[in-house]
């Protein structure tokens, strides 16, 4: 598809030329991230410390859910794409090399460098020409002086490397498409030489070259609107990502409070955010009221937003309050299943969604597993279904009260209530007549707003959604500073690199 660098018939060069890049981490970022700059026609080493990932990645197994990815591999491995777990190796034979290894939280809402700065240790050990070393996991800001600083004390001169932030703003699950068809790219350096080779890297993207290809994955993006690359300072492109996810974050709490007020006034939100979507300075998108955020990306971003401007002496309390707001959604979503069941002791429960959201297999910081585990530690006997998170969740919910079911329906069969803990597609299509037929009682509790309220009361439900009218009184929806109902602790599992996220 891409071959060397060649001139157009216009007479402008074309700067399709391959750029060999050593990419440090397979997790949902690094093995998304390799597999597509191989797709855009770059040779690539992707390197992990786990070895046995590596051996299931050379099989052609992806350790997780993540759409187009296996394709990807089938096509790129192990032409233009190799799996290593020799990271010296790796960087001897790169031009660019990208950290995407774990950032987790620390307990002060910092996010631990510890990985990037061992990946930086490691590269200096094996630098043997020239590197532009890339920050693609997303780290706080003046983690490029840090990086910078492990190479100086390894005695690597600077004259040797060039550090650049090229922040990551793909979502787990549809991470290919968001990569390769992206709003915008990132670049953040000072330096000449480092912007140059990031350039040619995202050429096919930003020259539109890539979707010209007939077999190019399918997305936003076309020749006619290739994609904008953003330079800026190092510091400015490693603050963004974190801004722009606390952003976000505002967004889905401000909207989750406007649902409760719904809820007091008897409005819809469906309504209220459409009208407000339709507001160009406003958008449509994280307008869905629901359970909150969750994921590995957001809630670490808002905290560690907040860590650096606590540092700096930034006011910044508002980040406080949509995290707040955040917690109380989801045990206020508890007080609900308790208006509409009563005690829960013994009550059985069906269980759509395990997932932070539709679309992945990640459960990190979910919604939806930390109403599962302060249900089960209330006496109710629970079955699950998730598409794709079963396996995830097995691993981390206690055992015995829970049971996995095979898919969406069977949790239903008897049930004294459903519940709608997580937006997958799948569900928005389930048949509600069989819903109906397969309930105990026909109560269903829906976090995500995926069903049609009309419908589902014509259909003889009682259904309790987010800031939608019910026909049942609510407890008041003024948001208590400590919901009723105690959640259990915020799930945090092991990330692949270790640490806990
Ligand atoms: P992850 O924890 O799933 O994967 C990190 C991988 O790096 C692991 O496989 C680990 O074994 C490997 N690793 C750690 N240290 C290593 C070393 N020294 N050498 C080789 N391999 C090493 O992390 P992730 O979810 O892919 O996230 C990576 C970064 O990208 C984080 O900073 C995250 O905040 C950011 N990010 C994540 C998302 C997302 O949706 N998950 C989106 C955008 C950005």
């Amino acid at each position: 598809m891409l071959g060397n660098g060649s001139v157009h018939s216009s007479g402008t060069v074309v700067k399709n030329q391959p750029v060999r890049i050593a990419v440090i981490g397979t997790g949902y970022v690094g093995l998304v991230v390799a597999a597509c700059f191989a797709e855009i026609g770059h040779t690539v080493i992707s390197v992990d410390n786990d070895a046995a990932k590596i051996v299931d990645l050379r099989q052609g197994k992806v350790p997780f859910y993540e759409h187009f990815l296996p394709e990807l591999l089938q096509r790129h491995y192990p032409c233009r794409l190799s799996f290593t777990t020799f990271l010296s190796d790796a960087v001897a034979r790169s031009e660019a090399i990208f950290i995407a290894v774990g950032t987790p939280s620390l307990t002060n809402g910092e996010a631990d460098i510890s990985y990037v700065e061992q990946a930086a240790e490691e590269i200096a050990d094996s630098i043997n020409g020239y590197k532009v070393i890339v920050e693609k996991s997303t780290v706080p800001v003046s983690t490029c002086d840090s990086i910078t600083s492990v190479l100086l004390r390894n005695g690597i001169r600077p004259e040797m490397f060039d550090v650049a932030s090229n922040p990551e703003f793909l979502r787990a699950g549809t991470g290919v498409t968001d990569f390769l068809h992206p709003d915008r790219i990132i670049v953040g350096t000072e330096s000449e030489r480092a912007y140059a080779t990031l350039e040619l890297i995202y050429w096919p993207l930003t020259s539109g070259q890539y979707y010209k290809s007939l077999f190019s994955v399918q997305g936003g993006r076309s020749a006619s609107c290739p994609v904008p690359l953003l330079r800026t300072s190092t510091k400015s492109a490693e603050l963004l990502k974190h801004a722009a996810n606390a952003f976000l974050a505002t967004k889905i709490s401000f909207i989750n409070s406007v649902a409760n007020v719904c809820d007091a006034v008897k409005a819809d939100i469906s309504e209220v955010a459409q009208g407000m979507g339709m507001d160009p300075s406003i958008g449509p998108g994280f307008l869905a009221a629901g359970l909150g955020y969750g994921g590995s990306s957001i809630p670490n971003h808002v905290r560690s937003l907040r860590a650096i401007s606590s540092r700096t002496g930034v006011d910044f309390n508002l980040l406080d309050e949509v995290e707040r707001i955040n917690d109380v959604q989801q045990s206020s979503f508890l007080d609900k299943v308790e208006l509409a069941l009563g005690d829960l002791q013994g009550k059985k429960l069906g269980v759509l969604g395990l997932s932070f959201r539709g679309g992945t297999d990640d459960i990190r910081e979910s919604p939806a597993m930390n109403v599962v585990r302060s249900l089960a530690a209330e006496g109710c006997v629970l079955t699950v279904y998730d598409p794709a998170a079963m396996e995830n969740a097995q691993r981390v919910l206690p055992k015995g009260s829970i049971a996995f079911a095979e898919n969406a329906y069977q949790v239903m069969d008897g049930a004294d209530g459903l519940l709608v803990l997580t937006d997958w597609d799948e569900f928005v299509e389930l048949d509600i007549r069989e819903i109906k037929k397969r309930l105990g009682t026909p109560v269903v509790l829906d976090g995500r707003n995926i069903f049609d309220s009309s419908e589902m009361r014509e259909m003889g439900f009682t259904y309790i959604s987010v800031g939608r009218p019910v026909d049942v009184r609510l407890p008041s929806r003024e948001i208590p500073s400590v919901g009723k109902h105690k959640m259990r602790a915020p799930l945090t599992m092991p990330s692949r690199s270790g640490a806990v996220t």
